[in-house]
């Protein structure tokens, strides 16, 4: 992470400009976006040597109170949070922003740190002369402050109503990302009542899981001033719809894109469909990484959109991976969507399991399995079987179990990530596998929300 300090003329120019602190951020393995701020002057103390952070901050629970212990993260230690200033924006209202990462006392960074880990894996493919951009969704649920079900009479999935019944968040959500910089690409109410969506435009893997953390603040900030809140829950309410958290990736060497001009399925090139494969293999092994919480399995269901299957498929929305090729109606190329992403997912961790994944695909040369050309569910059970489409589990403790015996993932994210993500996971599970579906949507409705 470059942590270049920022020049005295830019902080005099952040000054004058009205910015009075900067926020800085972290994810933490359970998905939880965690924050300090500090006064503007103090901007390059942040970056280095970074303000201080216990370790337990890896290990905070969805619960509001829960902690995590492992071997190695317990109450003894210290270590700096530090922004990375030249991703700095300013958001308005007085406030700068800027993601942070997670670094030891002497500046080594820290191995379960997400941003430090997706930098790593972004690394890797850069060391093979792989481009790789990743375009990230929001889905999200309006809700009022207490947590509670707004009315929905005027609402129809995908409906004008949303847009008017809403219009000045959504107004004042577009305004705010174009003071920040971000770059939102459509806005649309969802097929929920009240659940509306935000694509946003592709990037590098940092810089697009920045802008996506970026986003939910913007759009946190915003729908507060209207006296609402935000539900990130991948289920916010049990029996609904779900909310995912789809990323789009591509890939591309000096010899041109991976997606598109080849001459294997759907324009993909040889090294494309191996990477395709190797995230369509790694799927249930990563799912603890991509949708792992102890709410995810309520949106992980057939019939909901989410992926719930392990396979592919052109446009096909009932796959985990979806396929996008390259045509006219997609200015971007070709590019595969993974569905099975929920919003209770580290983004930084997520698009660095996809990222290795596909990486570990093209080393091995992996073969394609054939493509899912209709709803997976409505397959017999011995077609599933010839193509290989396995159902992803809905009960957590299966992901969780996955995700600790692979050595696969242990290889792309590190053993000390996957450790305090299984041990997030397991809390969760320890503590709260008794209730009842609706009960675990209403307890953890807003657990992500900013
Ligand atoms: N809400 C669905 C999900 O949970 C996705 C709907 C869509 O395809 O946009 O992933
Ligand atoms: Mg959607």
């Amino acid at each position: 992470m470059t942590t270049a300090p920022l020049a005295a003329a830019a902080i005099a120019q952040l000054e004058a400009e009205g910015v009075d602190a900067v926020v800085g951020t972290v994810v933490n393995p359970a998905g939880l976006i965690l924050a300090k701020a500090v006064p503007i002057r103090r901007t390059n103390t942040f970056a280095v040597p970074g303000m201080g952070a216990s370790l337990v901050w890896h290990a905070f629970a969805i619960d509001q109170t829960g902690i995590a212990f492992t071997d190695r993260i317990g109450v003894v230690g210290d270590q700096r949070v530090r922004i990375d200033p030249s991703a700095l924006r300013i958001i308005g209202d007085g406030l700068a922003w800027a993601p942070a990462g997670f670094f030891e006392q002497d500046g080594t960074p820290v191995p379960a740190c997400s941003r430090g880990t997706l930098q790593r894996v972004e690394a890797a493919l850069a060391e093979q002369g792989i481009n790789a951009v990743v375009g990230h969704e929001i889905e999200f649920m309006l809700v009022d402050p207490d947590g509670g079900r707004l009315p929905s009479t005027l609402w129809a999935p995908y409906g004008l109503a949303g847009v008017l019944e809403r219009e000045a968040f959504v107004r004042d959500v577009s305004a705010a990302a174009t003071v920040a910089g971000v770059g939102i690409e459509q806005f649309h109410p969802e097929y929920g009542v009240n659940q509306f969506e935000i694509s946003l435009t592709p990037q590098s893997p940092v810089a697009a899981a920045d802008q996506l953390v970026l986003t939910r603040i913007l759009i946190g900030r915003a729908a507060r001033r209207h006296g609402l809140r935000v539900s990130l829950s991948p289920a916010p309410f049990a029996d609904s719809v779900g909310s995912g958290a789809h990323q789009h990736f591509s890939l591309t060497t000096s010899e041109g894109p991976l997606f598109s001009g080849g001459s294997g399925a759907h324009g993909m090139t040889a090294a494309g469909e191996s990477a395709l494969a190797g995230v369509l293999d790694g799927l249930p092994e990563a799912q603890g990484v991509l949708c792992g919480s102890i709410v995810s399995g309520l949106r992980t269901r057939p019939g909901n959109w989410a992926g719930a299957y392990a396979c592919w498929g052109a446009e096909n929305r009932e796959a985990a991976l979806r396929f996008v090729a390259e045509g006219p109606a997609n200015p971007y190329g070709g590019n595969v969507e993974v569905k099975v992403v929920d919003p209770s997912a580290n983004p930084y961790f997520a698009s660095a399991a996809i990222l290795g994944l596909a990486l570990d695909g093209i080393t091995r040369n992996a073969t394609l399995s054939p493509e899912t050309t209709v709803d997976p569910a409505a397959l017999s059970d011995s077609d599933r079987n010839r193509d290989c489409v396995v159902q992803l589990p809905q009960a957590q403790p299966e992901a969780i179990a996955a995700l600790d015996n692979s050595a696969r993932m242990r290889t792309i994210l590190g053993d000390p990530a996957v450790d305090v993500i299984v041990a997030v996971r397991r809390l969760e599970h320890e503590r709260y596998a008794h209730l009842d579906p609706a009960e675990l949507a209403d307890k953890f409705r807003m657990a992500w929300s900013v």
